[in-house]
């Protein structure tokens, strides 16, 4: 007998330790709270766990993003490669799909369908409103999740029960607040995940949840649970009768984005590369020095920045946080 979930089993059930086997959970994000929910769902068996995400491993990522080494950070390994090897040799009897893909609206719903539940582990609101469109949209249950500082909070998002993350928008308490000003511990991510997690596993052994706002500040010792089922806005462009889903309907979104404290922009082009990574290292050699290369992307210098491209074409500029400086770079450096 296979006693892999056997402490899990004898507390869910063996009806619910099958339902989670059975379910999909797709991870937005493979940063700190990404990498501690995947490692969750993948010991408790979640039988097939997709993990997006645009970057790839830092050092400074190491001191709160478990699921990374220093060969990973060394190697500039995309985080959703090395996340789908790490969990891998966790649990090799999941199935891990894995995408380095940068969400927005064209690719959100193909992601989505098919889910039973969805993660939120990204580190920005745009993208968090795109998956809150497409979960709404597709009747898919979205965990948010959020911490800077010591601070943290999460509360579910149940397409027909819950209001959605448009409706609670206006009474988040994060305006201003990013790991760019004040930093972030890692404590408050695991407790923070930990709750996602934990009301996943409540939903896919079909328990109900109590829709709660749950916020902590661990350095203070303070917390709050606020019920927000009453918080449901009836003209709501998400998840009223009404509903147009404009997050997936923006024909322009933003093509550059500065990332959260990283003095780095990234660079979304219209089009993707012409030509295959390798060939572009011919190309822009008289241009760039220090070039590097493996397997998903290209890193050089460029004047005082360095420049990494991935093989779509998406390319992060560290050394400014202005956007235009940013794009001006990768235009002199991709003269294709
Ligand atoms: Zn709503």
């Amino acid at each position: 007998m296979n006693t892999r979930y056997q402490k899990q089993a004898l507390f869910l059930g063996d009806k619910g330790q099958a339902q989670i086997q059975h379910a999909q959970a797709l991870i937005i994000g493979a940063g700190a709270l990404g990498s501690a929910s995947a490692e969750m769902l993948a010991r408790a068996g979640v039988g097939t766990l997709t993990i997006v995400d645009r970057d790839y491993v830092e050092f400074s990522n190491l001191q709160r993003q478990q699921l990374y080494t220093e060969a990973d950070a060394s190697d500039k390994l995309p985080k959703a490669v090395a996340a789908k090897t790490r969990l891998q040799q966790i649990n090799s009897e999941i199935t891990i799909n894995s995408h380095i893909m940068d969400i927005n609206s064209s690719n959100i719903e193909a992601l989505v369908k098919n889910q039973s539940i969805i993660i939120d582990a990204t580190d920005n609101f745009e993208t968090r409103m795109v998956v809150n469109d497409a979960a709404v949209k597709h009747s898919i249950p979205f965990i948010f999740g959020a911490c800077v500082g010591s601070y943290g909070l999460t509360f579910p998002i149940i397409p027909g029960q819950t209001p959605c993350l448009h409706c609670l928008m206006t009474h988040l308490p994060l305006d201003g607040m990013t790991c760019d000003t004040v930093g972030v511990i890692s404590p408050i991510v695991q407790i923070i995940a930990s709750l996602q997690v934990t009301q996943a596993l409540k939903l896919l052994t079909g328990h109900k949840l109590i829709p709660t706002l749950q916020s902590l500040e661990i350095w203070k010792n303070e917390k709050s649970e606020i019920n927000i089922a009453n918080m449901k806005n009836t003209h709501c462009p998400t998840c009223s009768e009404q509903a147009t889903y404009p997050y997936l309907s923006f024909e322009n979104q933003t093509k550059t984005d500065v990332l959260c404290g990283r003095d780095a922009v990234q660079i979304l082009p219209s089009s993707p590369l012409p030509i295959p990574i390798q060939s572009l290292r011919e190309h822009i050699k008289p241009l760039v020095t220090k070039i590097t290369i493996n397997p998903y992307l290209l890193s050089c210098s460029f004047e005082d920045y360095r420049v990494v491209i991935f093989k779509d074409g998406r390319a992060i500029i560290h050394g400014t946080n202005n956007a235009s400086r940013a794009r001006t770079i990768y235009n002199r450096i991709i003269q294709l």
